[in-house]
């Protein structure tokens, strides 16, 4: 791809700034960086600030303008990533809804769940969470055993879900359920949507080690969800269910990095006043040289993601070779945590509220968050399987 920008791209970087700078609310600004989203009060928040980033067209870039999108062009989503993470401005919030479950309507969807659901992603009138894991169905995710079965026109769903992020603010969930325990495990599966407030659905929040509850177990006892609401064929929500997960692992990413980038210009910051031996800690070599690895890893991450974006805009899919940003993210998101930690030492350890916290107490958010980054969407070593056995070809054993 052709790096330099028109003199049309440079206009719109100019317009986005320019409306970050006056949209963008106060008490949002910095945020984009490491803080609970989990919390009810922030969710109202965040649902605004979705809110107006969408009548400015800057939700849904990349979905097609008869989806409600902007349809807009790789350079320009970038510029607008770019952007945001410059201004230090949260993601919208629906992110389940608008990089999973999107996307996946689009391909597997009837025309009446796309035009049900999709405007609704794109305002955050509807948040979207995500139902797949099992207690004993997570990287192995075909063994899930919640059942669904079919009474009139209606599915009676059975089981346990667990890890549902934002699962207790939703007001949708797409789910993955068993519909023909005699077939193979990756058969018998289909891909659902369910009102999150249907009878019969509860929720027991689950807290992480950052000290929030931003996922939650989900219990289904008799919930009835209408057979319209199948995505895709009965029995065959495996297929589905890959394109999911192949945007959650390419797409998703890409926009992660935005934290990433945000979180590596904060810690240049820290490192540029953080006294050590006498002198700021950025001028000590050992601190350079690994804020240096960081940058390049940054960048590297950043040209990797151009390169399946632009794939995905010629009309391509994400493939499993997308699993390489979700594993090189993670690394790299560890990583930045420990030098974070290295720099700034204990203070790094005090939580938000306390005078002492440096950045209002991101910093020891950001650094437990990160334990879960070589986990959630995939874990690093299911991702360097599949890389290995469907990327590379290399023997299964
Ligand atoms: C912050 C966070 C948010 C999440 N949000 C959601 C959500 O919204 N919805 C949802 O459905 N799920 C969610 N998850 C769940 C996530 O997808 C699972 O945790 C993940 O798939 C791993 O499954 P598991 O926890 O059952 O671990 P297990 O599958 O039990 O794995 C345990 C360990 O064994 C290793 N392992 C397992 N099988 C193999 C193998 N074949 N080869 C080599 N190593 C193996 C794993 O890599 C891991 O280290 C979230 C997880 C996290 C951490």
């Amino acid at each position: 791809m052709d790096f330099d920008f028109t003199e049309a791209q440079q206009g719109f970087r100019q317009d986005v700034r320019a409306w970050l700078a006056t949209n963008l609310p106060e008490d949002l600004r910095g945020r984009g960086f490491a803080s609970s989203r989990g919390e009810p009060e922030k969710v109202v928040r965040l649902r605004e600030w979705q809110r107006t980033l969408h009548k400015a067209g800057f939700v849904g870039m990349d979905w097609p303008a008869e989806y409600g999108g902007r349809g807009a062009s790789l350079v320009e989503q970038v510029i607008f990533y770019e952007e945001m993470s410059r201004a230090q401005a949260p993601q919208p919030l629906n992110r389940s809804g608008l990089s999973m479950l999107g996307p996946t309507l689009m391909k597997h969807g009837t025309p009446a769940q796309r035009a049900r659901h999709l405007d609704r992603i794109l305002t955050a009138e509807e948040i979207w969470c995500q139902g797949f894991s099992e207690p004993n169905a997570g990287s192995d995710l075909a063994n899930l055993q919640t059942r669904a079965v079919l009474d009139g026109d209606h599915y009676v769903i059975n089981g346990q879900k667990v890890w549902t992020s934002m699962g207790h603010v939703a007001d949708w969930g797409f789910f993955l359920v068993r519909t023909d325990p005699a077939a193979p495990k990756h058969k018998g599966l289909t891909f659902i949507l369910v009102d999150m407030k249907s009878p019969g659905l509860t929720l027991r929040p689950l807290r992480q080690i950052t000290g929030e509850a931003e996922f939650n177990e989900t219990f289904l006892d008799n919930v009835r969800v209408p057979a319209a609401n199948v995505v895709g064929k009965v029995n065959e929500g495996w297929a589905v269910a890959l394109t999911t997960l192949a945007y959650e692992r390419d797409v998703l990413t890409f926009i992660r990095h935005i934290s990433l980038r945000t979180a590596l210009h904060r810690l240049l910051e820290v490192a540029r006043r953080t006294p050590r031996g006498g002198r700021p800690a950025a001028h000590d070599p050992v601190v350079r040289q690994k804020i240096a690895e960081l940058l390049i890893g940054e960048r590297c991450l950043q040209l990797h993601g151009y390169r399946s974006l632009t794939r995905i805009l010629h009309g391509g899919a994400p493939g499993p070779e997308g699993s390489t940003s979700k594993l090189f993210w993670s690394q790299l998101d560890q990583d930045l945590a420990e030098v974070a930690t290295h720099v700034i030492g204990p203070y790094s350890q005090i939580k938000a509220g306390h005078p002492l916290a440096p950045d209002e107490g991101q910093w020891e958010f950001y650094c437990l968050l990160a334990r879960g980054s070589g986990i959630r969407a995939g874990t690093t070593e299911i991702l360097r399987n599949i890389l290995g056995e469907r990327v590379l070809g290399l023997p299964k054993d």
